[in-house]
């Protein structure tokens, strides 16, 4: 039997971690099946406990961009292991990952380093209501942010796929202060301003989204975004913890040309190990502690060896002129040929793609918001998802998250996938 070894440590694990994993997407709950074990990943390849061989498409959910375990930054953080893994003082690599990041990512002056991506989230939407004074937050629904409370209303990822994004444990204080809104529908965040007027701090999106499935904004709307919060002396957060480096160095602040007061960071930033950020202008980020007033630490914030895999990586991406441009190419081509194959069995899809991020939702023609996404036809993805499995190919475990494309993937493993493709019966 496949994934033999994987069941047998579910149910061990299941036994003594609460659903037997450490974060719910990694379940399979939506897509049905044991999650599989992994024990090694390199390049393009993980293998699971089994010893069967997948080509990735989950890539750690972004971090690794540069194919799994990269030699040279496998080597980095040997050497600095060798030299101490945890100091909690200041050290030098901390300022040189953060001089990197603010010279070459437009309106960033400075950045503040933590652990994960939810800290960061957590983090900038605290900073933007002590510096304006304000308390409540817009949001999207479908749009994910991290598990911290005021998120988890209406949220994406394990949260969309398992059908609470209400989480209970949230207070109804914390609920009421997060306002949401349709992705893309600018009208219905013009509304909430002219009911809530001069207590919207902030407007925190995915500049793309990732978490309900890969959407794209429409039109101009983070162009119109921008001129609201303008007006309204709001703050603009893009929670770029999938996007940031990743659609470009500078993430969609660039691709799209719209100018954030708040950047929140994960993922790629740290190379595989925990590290999230979150940057801005100076004069927002002074009202941080110690200089400001808002309150935020880490006992772990800037641990070396997780800077030193952030900072290799980022390195690594500089060094490449065409690293973007190569991964987009990647991930077009193999949109173009999955959704070519797909045309040929006559199986109704659409894929959103930009940069090196894509999903492919069955049954529909469009998907521009979290309603369009819930009426795919998941059921189909889910058998998709099991079929292409079945082959060593390792998507997402639900329709309701994106494709991650790294640099190790070529010819050979995109080959691999056609077949998969190619065999798959609906
Ligand atoms: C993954 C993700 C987060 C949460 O990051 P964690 O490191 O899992 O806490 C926040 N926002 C977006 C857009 C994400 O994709």
């Amino acid at each position: 039997m496949q994934y033999k070894r994987s069941s047998e440590l579910f149910l061990e694990a299941s036994q003594f971690i609460p659903g037997g994993v450490n974060s719910p997407v990694r379940a399979f709950k939506s897509v049905g099946g044991t999650p599989l074990f992994m024990k090694r990943a390199e390049g393009p390849y993980i293998w699971d406990e089994d010893g069967t061989k997948y080509v990735d498409y989950i890539n750690s959910w972004g971090p690794a961009i540069l194919g799994h375990t990269d030699p040279i930054v496998l080597d980095a953080i040997k050497q600095q292991a060798d030299s101490g893994f945890s100091f909690g003082t200041p050290t030098e690599l901390e300022t040189t990952i953060a001089k990197l990041i603010v010279e070459n990512v437009c309106n960033v002056d400075q950045i503040r380093m933590v652990s994960s991506g939810t800290e960061a989230c957590m983090s900038a939407v605290r900073l933007a209501r002590g510096y304006t004074g304000r308390d409540k937050i817009i949001k999207f629904e479908g749009c994910y942010h991290g598990h911290s409370d005021s998120f988890l209303i209406k949220a994406g990822s394990g949260a969309a796929t398992f059908g609470n994004p209400n989480s209970p444990g949230v207070t109804k204080g914390t609920a009421q202060d997060t306002l949401l809104s349709q992705y893309n529908d600018i009208d219905q965040v013009r509304s909430l301003f002219v009911e809530y007027p001069e207590q919207i701090a902030a407007v925190i999106i995915e500049p793309v989204a990732g978490n309900m499935g890969c959407v794209l904004p429409q039109n101009d709307f983070l162009k119109q975004l921008r001129s609201l919060c303008d007006e309204h002396g709001t703050l603009l957060i893009f929670d770029e913890v999938m996007t940031g480096f990743r659609l470009d160095f500078s993430g969609a602040q660039k691709v799209y040309e719209v100018a954030a007061d708040l950047v929140t960071y994960g993922k790629v930033i740290g190379g595989g190990l925990p590290v999230g950020a979150f940057a801005g202008r100076a004069p927002i980020m002074d009202a941080l502690a110690p200089k400001g007033a808002v309150y935020q630490a880490g006992t772990l914030s800037g641990n070396p060896l997780a800077m030193r895999a952030g900072l290799t990586t980022l390195q690594l991406i500089l060094s490449d002129p065409l690293f973007y441009s190569a991964l987009a190419r990647t991930t077009q081509v193999l949109d173009e040929t999955v959704s070519s194959l797909l045309n040929e069995k006559g199986i109704q899809h659409t894929v959103n793609r930009q940069g090196s991020m894509m999903s492919v939702f069955f049954g529909v023609d469009q998907v521009e918001n979290f309603y369009q996404a819930t009426l795919a036809n998941h059921q189909m993805f889910n058998k998709f998802f099991h079929h292409l499995l079945s082959k060593g190919i390792y998507l997402p475990p639900s329709g309701y998250e994106t494709w991650f494309i790294s640099r190790a993937i070529g010819e050979e493993e995109l080959d691999k996938t056609y077949n998969a493709v190619r065999s798959f019966e609906p």
